[in-house]
């Protein structure tokens, strides 16, 4: 019998990085999956990154993860949506080469120090006195650990659907893991069950790409992490298509063999990633739905329609794809399917992914319920560090919704739980101008230096650039521009007709039409990296926004640091409602913050609560306030 620090089960996107955090800052630790050749397999589409994803990614990075080194090393094409928009909302995005991206994951995973790979499935979870002591696998053997980190997808009684059959699968060509939720039943989990789909790949010869429009990478493509300086691969392009009429009216016509609309599928599914049937039906109105034809990768000449996910019968699948133009005579080489899935909703998880039944247990990625690579490597980071921190008999390490979107992300989940796939959003986020794709190194690398992960030298540079800014924008703000014929010449260029008063560099940035190119151009000449000109610019041009949710993350965070003790009950508080009473019971809120988020509790019990707990904390010994 093997003891380790910390044992991670599943080798997807979560585990990946749960397991790389556990072994970096130095505990013994297994990575457990099923087999090696999937490990951080894309089941889906080929891409990492998206608005709100993609500042998953660097948030990620900036903590010292490893998603966004991977796809700046095996990315095909790189774009940065949005990018005509404000900086909150710009999302990166890379095509993967699927195929590279594992094998460069598996070669760092396989070269981390402290960490062992196993290739078995795992059947049961060995719990004493409500505490994790490790597991038994499908052979028999039995691995004790300190801290057990759970991530294993859809593979949960998972069973996928195409047309009308459906068979136990965890994904296609994956057997299931049968046996795992009945320990979670055993042990008085409660379980959901979810769905997701994913389209039909296409060959790519059978495609007539000049029917379609172009999509090209951007021309200087910018990289996820900030220790990649540059990507000077050649990018690929993908190709954009559409629905029409005719996709619809085949659709329409066969949803008595789609497993969805004839009530074979339970599972809820992704109401923002929906299949193509459901889009038809839900949008009758609508006859054109985009499709991006994405590469899978250099070596394959598979592709990825992106739009038409769908479980239809395969001769159906095949129709509706011939009605696109471009694909007349494509060729399918795999048929789209759903797969549903066990989940444990996830208000059963303390902020720092352990479950509150069982000490030592630790949950990430789309068993809580969530979708998309990005989500659950965000969740995988948090709970391998958690994990390695309770086996180390440290405390927990959180994230709030005022530091990062992986703090949004874990405090929706363990708050308000899920009904449907989860995926994230900028508008998720309440202080989004603040929790820039462009800013996660400021926010978190420190954190992930102070954790062990981030390096020294990495934190030194990140440092730096934000020195350097600092500068910057210390020199703009002190040099004044005086209206006088000279300067006028020079505010011609940048679109200025008159300056009534003297100003300085910093206060013509504020104007809309100015950059911080064009006004470095027009006055000194000076040259200021690319990184640290786009800080100068979204600073001073977002001053006045930036300050204010600076203020309103103040208030909150007073009551973030309000802590509710542990042994505070809500039992026989005269003034809660029975519900309100039930919800706080349910999810044991960390902070009167998170009190405050859970649905159903209202601004007046929150009230009644502070003054309780100050009342508590004036007659225990136990320090509630201000932790
Ligand atoms: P996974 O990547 O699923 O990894 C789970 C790992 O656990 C696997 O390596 C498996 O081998 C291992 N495992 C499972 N059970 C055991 C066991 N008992 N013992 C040992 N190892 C075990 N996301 C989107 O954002 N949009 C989409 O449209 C979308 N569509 C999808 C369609 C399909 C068909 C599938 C399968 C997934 C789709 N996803 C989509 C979801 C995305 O793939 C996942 O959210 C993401 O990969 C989840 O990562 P994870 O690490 O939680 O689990």
């Amino acid at each position: 019998m093997k003891m380790v620090d910390v044992i991670v089960i599943g080798g997807g996107h979560a585990g990946c990085e749960a397991a790389l955090a556990s072994a970096r800052m130095g505990c013994s630790t297994i990575l457990i999956t099923l087999e090696a050749s999937k490990i951080a397999l894309m089941p889906c589409n080929p891409a990492i990154g998206g608005v709100g994803k993609g500042h998953i990614v660097r948030e990620i990075d900036a903590l010292g993860g490893e998603m966004a080194k991977i796809i700046d090393e095996t990315g095909i094409q790189f774009r940065v949506l949005n990018s005509s928009k404000g900086p909150a909302v710009h999302g990166f995005r890379a095509q993967a080469d699927k195929d590279r991206y594992k094998n460069a994951m598996r070669r760092v995973l396989e070269n981390t120090e402290n960490l062992d790979l196993v290739f078995e499935e795992v059947d049961e979870l060995i719990i004493e006195s409500f505490t994790i002591k490790g597991l038994r696998t499908a052979s028999g053997m039995e691995l004790n650990a300190k801290s057990v980190v759970i991530t294993t997808g859809t593979f949960l009684n998972g069973l996928i659907h195409l047309g009308l059959t459906s068979r136990p699968a965890g994904r296609v060509g994956e057997k299931p893991s049968t046996k795992l939720s009945q320990s979670f039943l055993a042990a008085g989990f409660e379980l959901g069950r979810l769905k997701t789909g994913t389209p039909p790949r296409l060959k790519r010869d059978s495609i007539d790409f000049s029917k379609c429009i172009i999509q090209l990478g951007d021309d200087v493509p910018q990289p996820f992490s900030f220790s990649t300086s540059g990507i000077d691969r050649k990018q690929v392009p993908c190709y954009l298509t559409a629905t029409n009429e005719l996709t619809s009216k085949v659709i329409s016509d066969n949803l008595h063999l789609s497993p969805l609309y004839s009530g074979v599928i339970d599972g809820v599914g992704p109401r923002y990633c929906p299949s193509i049937e459901d889009k038809v039906v839900k949008f009758p109105d609508k006859n054109s739905h985009n499709i991006f034809l994405e590469p899978e990768g250099l070596d394959t000449d598979w592709i990825y329609p992106n739009g038409i996910s769908t479980s239809l019968a395969e001769e159906v699948q095949l129709k509706l794809v011939q009605t696109i133009p471009g694909l007349e005579q494509a060729e399918i080489v795999l048929p789209g399917y759903a797969v549903e899935y066990d989940y444990v909703p996830p208000t059963q998880l303390t902020p720092a992914l352990e479950t509150k039944k069982v000490s030592g247990l630790f949950h990430a990625g789309q068993i809580n319920g969530t979708s998309g690579y990005e989500e659950a490597a965000g969740q995988g980071i948090m709970a391998g560090i958690n994990a390695a921190l309770k086996a180390q008999k440290r405390k927990p390490f959180l994230l709030t919704r005022m530091d990062s979107y992986i703090g949004v992300l874990i405090d929706d989940l363990v708050t308000k739980g899920t009904l449907e796939p989860y995926r994230m959003f900028t508008s998720r986020a309440e202080y989004r101008l603040i929790l820039r794709q462009d800013n996660a190194d400021e926010r978190l690398m420190q954190k992930g230096h102070e954790l062990g992960l981030v390096n020294k030298v990495l934190l030194e540079k990140c440092m730096k650039k934000y020195r350097s800014v600092d500068r910057e924008i210390k020199r703009l703000e002190e040099t004044p521009v005086a209206p006088n014929p000279e300067n006028l010449i020079r505010l011609s260029k940048l679109g200025i007709q008159e300056l009534r008063n003297p100003t300085t560099l910093g206060g013509l940035l504020r104007r809309p039409e100015v950059t911080h190119d064009s006004l470095l151009n027009a006055f000194d000449g000076q040259k200021v990296p690319q990184l640290i000109a786009e800080q100068v610019e979204i600073r001073i041009k977002y001053e006045g926004f930036i300050n204010r949710q600076n203020q309103m993350v103040a208030r909150q965070k007073k009551l973030e640091h309000y802590r509710i003790p542990d042994n505070f009950k809500y039992q026989g508080i005269s003034g809660l409602s029975h519900e309100v009473i039930q919800r706080l019971e349910e999810i044991r809120p960390i902070t009167l913050g998170q009190a405050g988020r859970i649905s159903g509790v209202t601004p007046s019990a929150i009230s009644l609560i502070m003054v309780l707990l100050e009342k508590f904390q004036s007659r225990s010994s136990t320090d509630c306030k201000e932790l």
